[in-house]
């Protein structure tokens, strides 16, 4: 199998000759090209030049490729700070109350700064190695982390705390779908084979169950359903530990969860086990700070738990920080291989 046959074979629950492997890299990856990563973030050409670089030096079989967590939000107006040393940050809400949600305009992911540019990094990378390596084109944030990033974290956070706006609530989140699905549509056109959601604000560790239902994971399985419609690929991301809302997790339809080491693996894989395939769960301050044998074991350890039946991709269990050494991006990477192989 190659790379490709591999993952699609993860994602649609048939055994791969081995499990998959990703990277979560564009932190690393931009550190390496040795200059501001601000110029790399910003600019589609030297985005697409350090993944392809970084993918020469791994050989991971997945690419997760995106510019951080603030790219939905700055074509949306939100004003964002580029730092020299590591990802974008949302700075100023575009909104100050839900009051002001009627005149935000979706944006056109192909005129739009800086989806525009991730856009052209994709479009390079498929040409380059698109029929070597599975190319996921994030379209950040998903709809709950999106709005959070609209008006202010602490806003909307309070209005959902109150709840007598639930049904403003719900049109801003209206609005940030409306904004990722349509990014995600051109992020495929653009020659991506999957897209992925960052949700981290949905999790359990910033929201509660009941509000994650009835707010996040409505919203997260209707761009499912948009996208599955189109037979788009979509992967929900979630950090922190999303055991309280697996089974609503779960139920969003997304065909690659992925999730973090603070997730307990076997009460997901129980919960998961034929419906979905879950992507992550390497701890990436282990990856950061530990030894290549100790990211060897852990990834040893969760192979042995989540490959069982297929349904897993090997990989961090959330963005990789900047400098994470290279000798333990190789032990993740070559642990797939050496601890993956499925029996025939
Ligand atoms: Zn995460």
């Amino acid at each position: 199998m190659n790379a490709i046959e591999r993952v699609q074979a993860a994602i649609d629950l048939r055994r791969p000759d081995r499990v998959p492997v990703d990277l979560h890299n564009f932190q690393p990856a931009a550190f390496a090209m040795g200059g501001s990563m601000a110029e790399v973030f910003q600019h589609g050409e030297l985005l697409a030049e350090a993944m392809l670089q970084a993918w020469r030096e791994f050989g991971h079989d997945m690419i997760l490729l995106e510019n951080g967590t603030a790219c939905n939000a700055q074509a949306c107006g939100v004003q964002v700070l580029y730092r020299d040393d590591a990802a974008p940050v949302a700075h100023i809400p575009v909104i100050e109350s839900l009051e002001e949600v009627d005149r935000l305009a979706v944006p056109d992911p192909y005129t739009t700064f800086p989806m525009c540019e991730i856009l052209k990094a994709t479009r390079i990378l498929a040409r380059e190695i698109g029929d070597k390596v599975w190319i996921c084109g994030r379209a950040d944030q998903g709809p709950m982390d999106l709005a959070s990033q609209l008006i202010g974290m602490q806003t909307l956070m309070l209005e959902i705390a109150t709840g007598e706006k639930a049904d403003l609530v719900h049109r801003l989140l209206d609005y940030a779908r409306t904004v990722s699905t349509r990014y995600a549509f051109a992020l495929i056109e653009s020659g991506a084979r999957s897209t992925s959601i960052g949700e981290p604000v949905a999790g359990p560790d910033v929201m509660s169950p009941r509000h994650y239902r009835k707010y996040a994971q409505p919203q997260e399985k209707k761009m499912v359903e948009d996208l599955k419609a189109a037979g788009i690929i979509l992967h929900n991301h979630i950090c922190g530990n999303t055991i309280p809302i697996i089974n609503d997790f779960i139920a969003t339809g997304a065909q690659v969860l992925e999730i973090d080491h603070k997730t307990d693996m076997r009460k997901a894989k129980a919960a998961g086990r034929g419906k979905t395939c879950f992507l992550g769960p390497i701890n990436t301050s282990l990856l950061a700070t530990g030894t290549p044998s100790e990211v060897e074991d852990a990834c040893r350890e969760a192979i042995a738990l989540m490959a069982p039946d297929s349904g897993f991709i090997l990989g961090p269990g959330c963005a990789l920080g900047s400098e994470t050494p290279a000798e333990n991006i190789h032990a993740l990477v070559e642990s797939a291989k050496k601890y993956g192989v499925y029996p025939d």
